[in-house]
């Protein structure tokens, strides 16, 4: 399965948000998604509509003991399940901090269950604390939702440069996989400049070692918009609370791009038999490397 974590130390950007909304949409669309709502504030959890701690497993209890994970998982949806969080997880510091598998609980927990899903998406805390280094640990992919501030393209940079730190550590097969530019004012004259920006800095790191050698700046880009404001409040994704309004069309369509970017590395990878069951035909995919 794709598994992405959506990771930025700062708050408020956009990470519930881009992390719910596509999850969404990609289940819409017949493919099953699990989303990890790893952030204590709970935010993804009660997107979905679901009371943070009403349920009988969180992620929390899914760090503590891996095995937990086969029922953690909660049906929210047709083709969506979210393992949710619980406001006091962030003790799990505390709980796990003798423990030398730490890092790796979560990425234990997925190796039992990331079959049943074609897509995860994590939401990450906005910090760097255990919660988020096992986020970075069990995912194969950073996304980076972001707003196309200034101060935001020199963040970037560090961001960057932290999920590589990690990323040596516990996961040197992490990659980042692009931005997604969220609240996007795209009518003022300084967001088109820093995207400019963001896209000649990915450019000059291509054909390099960096983990975003390879990363883009998803289009489109998330418009500011109202009702993508308001639905958390109703427990609803934007596509149950305004289906046709910007932001939802924006997040469909980057999701569109996220399941095409996913079916064309499923290709490359030579397999065959899972473009198959989705119909489509495998006789040109090639047998290259894994
Ligand atoms: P994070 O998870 O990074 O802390 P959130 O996804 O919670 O950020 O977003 C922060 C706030 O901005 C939330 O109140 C959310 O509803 C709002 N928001 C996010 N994206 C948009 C958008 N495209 N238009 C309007 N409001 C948005
Ligand atoms: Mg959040």
């Amino acid at each position: 399965s794709r598994v992405v974590a959506f990771m930025n130390q700062k708050g408020g950007v956009g990470k519930t948000t881009t992390v719910v909304n596509l999850s969404a949409a990609i289940a819409e669309a017949g493919r099953s998604v699990l989303v990890l709502d790893l952030d204590p504030q709970a935010h993804a959890t009660l997107h979905m509509g679901l009371e943070p701690g009403a349920s009988e497993r969180s992620i929390y209890d899914v760090l503590l003991d891996p095995d937990e994970a086969e029922h953690a998982a909660i049906e929210v949806r047709p083709n969506l399940a979210i393992i949710p969080a619980e406001v006091d997880q962030a003790a799990v510091e505390v709980e796990l901090a003798d423990a030398v598998d730490r890092r790796s609980r979560l990425r234990s927990a997925l190796e039992k269950i990331r079959d049943r899903y074609e897509f995860i998406l994590i939401d990450c805390p906005p910090s760097l604390g255990l919660l988020t280094v096992n986020g970075l640990a069990a995912a194969r992919e950073v996304i980076v939702p972001m707003q196309a501030h200034f101060l935001a393209l020199q963040g970037v940079g560090k961001l960057l440069e932290t999920v590589q730190l990690v990323g040596q550590n516990v996961n040197p097969k992490l990659r980042v996989s692009g931005i997604v530019l969220c609240m996007h004012e795209e009518t003022t004259r300084h967001a088109r400049e820093v995207v400019a920006d963001l896209e000649q800095f990915f450019e000059q790191s291509r054909g390099t070692e960096v983990p975003w050698a390879g990363a883009r700046v998803y289009r489109p880009a998330i418009r500011r918009n109202i009702k993508i404001a308001e639905s958390p409040s109703f427990g609803q994704t934007v596509f149950e609370y305004a289906r046709w309004c910007a932001g939802a069309i924006d997040y469909q369509q980057v999701a569109q791009l996220l399941m095409e970017e996913w079916d064309q590395m499923l290709a490359r990878r030579g397999m065959s038999e899972q473009i198959v069951t989705r119909g489509v035909s495998a006789g040109t995919a090639e047998r290259t490397t894994a």
